[in-house]
């Protein structure tokens, strides 16, 4: 078999029944690199999928290198023209949809459905970004002087590096891509070693269209070598990344060698709140949700939930049924999933280990709480936990799987100052009937999103923004899309 004959369908980016070997796209090239190699494979049942570079930082460096002599002229074009490259591209993922949800099922265990969300919102957020290209504004201020005018001017900022997680890798694309480049940045983009072949996939598209040569890069190799080379190269203006807290602290603390701009998308962990004036029907259908959504693992989606005594019972009569009517299994064999396995075994470990933990320190498992008998993948059982304490690791630590654990509360005022006291600030949710208590929640809870009546889930005109450990900076919308410049100020006097 050829490297682009395809299990089913014959295009440029399906994977292909003999693992490929990916190569980098560095200043409009595919490049062999003759270094180490990565093996990526099917978290469902361990086969293997296609071999990325790990790539050393002199591989890096020309990456970066690339990305600078690009910019100048990139930014020079008309913000209409960028746009139109970015439609180009957005064009390409429209008629690869399938191939390319087929690659996330089967590289990161995503269900088909979702796989195929996942792929149509990149189209669409491209699409979105490049939309602002007539809208991109400065400001004029008034002057203290008679003969002067003062213009506030959004200029690029440069190099981004674009450093992303596993969890919604092909989104994670554009998220970085689309805002960096209708702007006039150039990027380079390192997907995570356990995601890559989207992105791989992504820039052979890239490469069908005539954006010009370096004004896209990708690279790819592991965190620890060539994200560490990336985000320490002094090429490099602005690092956007989305990930863990921990490496999200330690890129911080990387950047500050020269003093390279962060916008960190970091970590969650999302309360919800049921009050006893709630639609129970509909509250444990939006948390049920999104807690198995992406099999638990989505940094905004309900990971503790605070409910009024009063109705516990009851909410946790609705739950328990959904959790255990969850089909899971392997999304590339078995239709009609609510969820597939978890990335990957340390995944699945970290999961086992918090709800034992959670055991432990009196926890009730009302249904789930252990590793799935499945013959390949990794499986975590849906669990529902009550009984939990604020002092729990389970209601204080990122689980990222299918968990959710349960904690009574006497009234909204105790479930918001639990909620606000966390390490983590990203998104929040309220179920109630009430207007006032919806409104005092809105405005007591300390998180960058608070849903109400609704499950978690951003919109791409929105900002979706962490506080405290969730994050520096944030994206989407227009106030995402400004993070991605810097302001000049002109003075001028007539
Ligand atoms: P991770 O931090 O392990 O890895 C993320 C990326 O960082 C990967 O590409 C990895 O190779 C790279 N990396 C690791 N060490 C590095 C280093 N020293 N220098 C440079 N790059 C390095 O995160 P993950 O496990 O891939 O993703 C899951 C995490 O992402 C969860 O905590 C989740 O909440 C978070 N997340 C947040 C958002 C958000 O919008 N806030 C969205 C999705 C995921």
């Amino acid at each position: 078999m050829t490297k682009h004959e395809t299990i089913g369908r014959d295009t440029s980016v399906a994977l292909t029944a003999t693992p490929s070997n990916y190569q980098n796209f560095i200043d409009g090239n595919f490049v062999a690199s003759s270094g180490a190699t990565i093996e990526v494979t099917n978290p469902a049942d361990g086969t293997l999928l296609g071999l990325i570079p790990n790539s050393d930082a002199d591989t890096v460096a020309s990456a970066v290198k690339a990305a600078r002599r690009a910019q100048p002229a990139w930014e020079k074009l008309p913000a209409i023209e960028r746009a139109t490259h970015l439609r180009a591209i957005s064009a390409k993922v429209r008629e690869h949809r399938r191939d390319l949800a087929e690659i996330l099922v089967r590289e990161q265990g995503k269900i088909a459905s979702l796989a195929q969300i996942e792929v149509d919102f990149t189209a669409d957020y491209i699409d979105y970004m490049a939309e602002w290209a007539r809208r991109l504004e400065g400001e004029v201020l008034s002057s203290d002087r008679a003969d002067e005018t003062i213009l506030l001017l959004r200029k690029p900022i440069g190099v981004v590096a674009g450093i992303l997680p596993w969890n919604f890798p092909f989104f994670l694309i554009a998220r970085k891509l689309a805002p960096a480049l209708i702007t006039g940045n150039t990027i380079v983009i390192k997907p995570s070693e356990e995601t890559p072949i989207n992105a791989f996939a992504f820039a052979q598209l890239v490469a069908e269209t005539d954006l010009p040569a370096g004004v896209f890069n990708l690279i790819g190799g592991r965190g620890t070598t060539a994200g560490e080379a990336l985000v320490t190269n002094p090429g490099i203006d602005l690092i956007s990344f989305t990930g863990s807290v921990a490496t999200g602290s330690h890129i911080m603390q990387a950047a500050g060698r020269n003093l390279t701009r962060v916008n960190l998308e970091l970590g969650g962990k999302a309360p919800a709140i049921v009050l006893a004036d709630a639609d129970l029907d509909l509250a444990a259908k939006a948390i049920y949700d999104s807690r198995v959504i992406n099999t638990g693992q989505v940094c905004n989606c309900a990971e503790r939930v605070y409910v009024e005594e009063s109705v516990h019972d009851a909410l946790v009569a609705r739950l328990k049924p959904l959790f255990e009517a969850t089909r899971y299994g392997d999304p590339s064999k078995e239709a009609d999933l609510h969820m597939g396995p978890l990335v990957n075994k340390a995944g699945l470990d970290k999961v086992a280990a918090a709800v034992e933990r959670a055991k432990a320190e009196g926890a009730t498992i009302v249904t789930g709480g252990a590793i799935a008998d499945r013959a390949s993948g990794f499986h975590y059982q849906p669990t529902l936990i009550t009984g939990a304490r604020a002092d729990m690791d389970i209601m204080r630590r990122e689980t990222f799987g299918p968990v959710l654990p349960i904690q009574k509360v006497k009234d909204l005022d105790e479930a918001i100052a639990l909620s606000n006291d966390s390490d983590y600030g990203l998104t929040s949710s309220i179920f109630t009937s009430n207007l006032n208590s919806a409104i005092k929640a809105s405005r007591e809870l300390k998180f960058g999103e608070t849903y109400i009546n609704r499950e978690h889930f951003e919109a791409m005109q929105g900002f979706h923004a962490g506080r405290r450990k969730s994050g520096i900076g944030g994206a989407d919308g227009k106030h995402g899309l400004y993070e991605f410049t810097e302001t000049q100020m002109v003075y001028i006097r007539t």
